[in-house]
């Protein structure tokens, strides 16, 4: 049983409840385990062939504690991973070369990664919600993934009320119905006369508006929500347990954005899962990358890429991993973030980037060198990749030493969720799983609103 600390250390220990419905903690930190719970190693090889929800189960218990009924989360894990996933085996493993493998991560509701946390965070959000007597509102923007999972997520959910801002006119023709055709009374799709910051900027004026965010008692679901880590470190073991049976070491490969996916793998190894190498793969927006040459971490322009969900320069999760590097100096770290934050740049001395170092490998892949793997990959085996699988599978390969240890290459999303990427290297357009064949068919539900942040608190406002 664990309790939760902030990386600023500004806080006494939190129960996982509070740090569920908090997100970011309120000295501006993110909540990380006070100890990491260790895994007994048999335990973990007992469960070699289990349903995905029982090693969810046994991976997810000591971080909930006693704050959510055992029969209650038992019921939980079984409603999403049993039936909110389009393949029995949840996570399943796809070989694509000797000893390599790509992880699908894709056949939840939205085709991406995300839905394996989003799931889960949605219907404890609710219940927590219940048993206390609140109700929320989930206020975010999105250029694309993380809308969808987020509505799919709270579209069943009693207490929650969820708006999402995306920019009229500039997300994928996928992206934007998977959001706008969920048909849903406390869904709310608004399309922002707009670019994409310009809805983050609403959200975070929102945030700041501390007698509106109080009225509608606002929230997020964003990636630096424990509870998202926490149920990400599940897939880690389940291919472990399918490769070696939880004994033999794996290496994995991971397209790498807000560093909240590595993280977790990073956080399955600290509870003793055996792996070899964290492999972090970026695209051209590569400041992970240039951090682990550098030990510098200095933030440059966005720039779009054939890998759109990766494209960002600030990777919060990084956080939690700094913590534990600098052995969780928390005023170290206050200073460092702070130094980030004002000037946009901060180092690390030598000793701890040999540290790192020894803990994970990173890679760049520009867009060329993704067309090109995707395109050798369906050449040699008829296998599909999509953009943000092959830049981690890229960075695999480069950093790959020992062919007896299998490589898994995380399988970040479906092809058919970027269909222009996938058709511009391969010549042939995917076609989207029979759960979302008819996407095209249904009808779509948005407000069009203008750039004004009197508007959208107005729209909220009169929608709850
Ligand atoms: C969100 C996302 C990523 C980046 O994941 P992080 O946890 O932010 O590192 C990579 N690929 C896809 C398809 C995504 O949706």
């Amino acid at each position: 049983m664990v309790n939760y600390i902030s990386t600023r250390g500004g806080i006494a220990p939190q129960s996982f409840t509070d740090v569920l419905l908090q997100g970011l903690a309120p000295d501006g930190g993110l909540y990380i385990p006070e100890t990491w719970p260790q895994f007994d190693l048999d335990e973990v090889r007992g469960l070699a062939g289990l349903p995905y929800a029982e090693v969810a189960k046994y991976v997810i218990s000591p971080f909930v504690q006693n704050d959510i009924a055992s029969p209650v989360l038992e019921t939980m894990l079984s409603d999403v991973y049993s039936d909110r996933f389009a393949h029995s085996a949840v996570a399943p493993l796809v070989q694509i070369s000797p000893n390599i493998w790509v992880m699908e991560l894709f056949h939840g509701p939205t085709l991406a990664f995300k839905d394996y946390a989003l799931q889960l965070l949605g219907r404890l959000f609710d219940h927590v919600l219940e048993e206390r007597g609140e109700r929320v509102t989930i206020v975010g923007a999105t250029s694309g993934d993380t809308g969808s999972a987020a509505i799919e997520a709270c579209k069943g959910c009693k207490n929650i009320d969820i708006f999402i801002l995306h920019p009229e006119g500039r997300t994928s023709d996928v992206q934007r119905r998977q959001m706008t055709t969920i048909d849903a009374p406390n869904v709310h799709n608004i399309a922002l006369k707009g670019t994409f910051d310009d809805c983050q900027a609403l959200v975070k004026s929102m945030f700041g508006d501390e007698s509106f965010r109080q009225n509608i008692n606002m929230s997020a679901v964003n990636s630096i929500n424990w509870a998202r880590i926490m149920a990400q470190i599940v897939y880690y073991v389940s291919a472990s347990l399918a490769l070696g049976g939880g004994s033999r070491k794996v290496s994995f490969a991971v397209p790498t954005g807000n560093f909240g996916n590595i993280y977790a793998a990073y956080a399955a190894r600290k509870m003793g899962l055996p792996i070899k190498r964290l492999i972090i793969g970026s695209n051209r927006n590569d400041i992970l990358t240039r951090f682990f040459e550098t030990g510098t971490m200095k933030a440059g322009e966005v720039e779009p890429s054939l890998s759109p969900s990766m494209d960002i320069q600030i990777s919060s999760n990084f956080e939690r991993y700094l913590c534990d590097l600098l052995d969780r100096d928390t005023t170290s770290i206050t200073t460092l973030m702070e130094s980030f934050k004002t000037k946009g740049v901060f180092n690390i001395g030598a000793d701890y980037m040999n540290k790192a170092s020894a803990e994970f490998d990173a890679r760049r892949c520009d867009d060329k060198q993704t067309q090109m793997l995707m395109k050798a990959c369906y050449a040699e085996t008829g296998y599909i990749l999509d953009p943000h699988t092959a830049v981690g599978l890229f960075a695999g390969m480069q950093v790959r030493e020992d062919p007896s240890v299998p490589l898994v290459a995380l399988g970040c999303a479906h092809p058919a969720k970027f269909p222009d990427a996938v058709e511009a290297a391969i010549g042939i357009r995917p076609e989207l799983p029979p759960h979302l064949a008819d996407l095209y068919d249904r009808k779509e539900h948005m407000t069009t609103l203008d750039n004004d942040l009197a508007k959208v608190q107005d729209f909220i406002k009169s929608n709850i």
